[in-house]
């Protein structure tokens, strides 16, 4: 497998990084050597370090790891994939769920690569439309299938911690290539997920 995940911080980033933090710190008021603090420069190092890890990881390589040769026309979905990522104009958090379908072409992938996959994608500075392409483009590009389909819904913190928007909203963005572009096919698909969109 050529893909592993990874736990381990560069020591010269996560010293640069730790020593502008504790300068962060200070600048927002705080006292960076109190108790609480002393640590966090270098924690919130390395949890950049973890969040951003996907520029280190290649989707295709990924998919391409475990591509398999099946005779299989029939849509495959895999919906509700956790995404946690962030946004790249306030570096907050945004978060949701991802909905895959892909119709194979000869070509299939195992399903928890499509979830590394929205990882990869989603461990970056993002915004919900490009992730939603990038996801959707790994896949065709990789498998070469007859059609692909990807929905996110997700909610952002920039919006709902500054208030400037509903609480409770959520963005919705989805991206459709192929056989997807076809009334009856994506229709399908979203029926197939929208179990989970009418739950809550
Ligand atoms: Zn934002």
């Amino acid at each position: 497998m050529a893909y592993k995940k990874t736990e381990q911080y560069d020591e010269e980033i996560t010293a640069g990084l730790s020593a502008n933090y504790r300068q962060v710190l200070g600048m927002l008021g705080e006292n960076p050597d109190r108790e609480g603090l002393q640590k966090t420069p270098e924690r919130l190092a390395k949890a950049m370090q973890f969040l951003t890890q996907g520029y280190q990881a290649d989707a295709h390589e990924i998919l391409n790891s475990a591509k398999f040769h099946e005779p299989v026309s029939e849509m495959i979905v895999v919906k509700d994939i956790e995404m946690y990522s962030m946004c790249e104009h306030h570096m907050l958090p945004f978060f949701g769920r991802v909905h895959v379908a892909y119709i194979p072409n000869g070509w299939i992938t195992g399903l928890s690569k499509v979830a590394r996959v929205v990882d990869v994608y989603a461990r970056r500075l993002q915004v919900q439309e490009r992730l939603t392409l990038e996801i959707m483009n790994a896949i065709k590009e990789t498998l070469q299938p007859l059609g692909v389909a990807v929905v996110i819904e997700a909610q952002h913190l920039c919006m709902m911690m500054r208030g400037v928007q509903k609480q409770n909203s959520e963005t919705t963005t989805s991206a459709f290539d192929g056989e997807f572009h076809k009334n009856p096919t994506r229709t399908e698909f979203l029926k197939l997920i929208s179990s989970d969109l009418s739950r809550r």
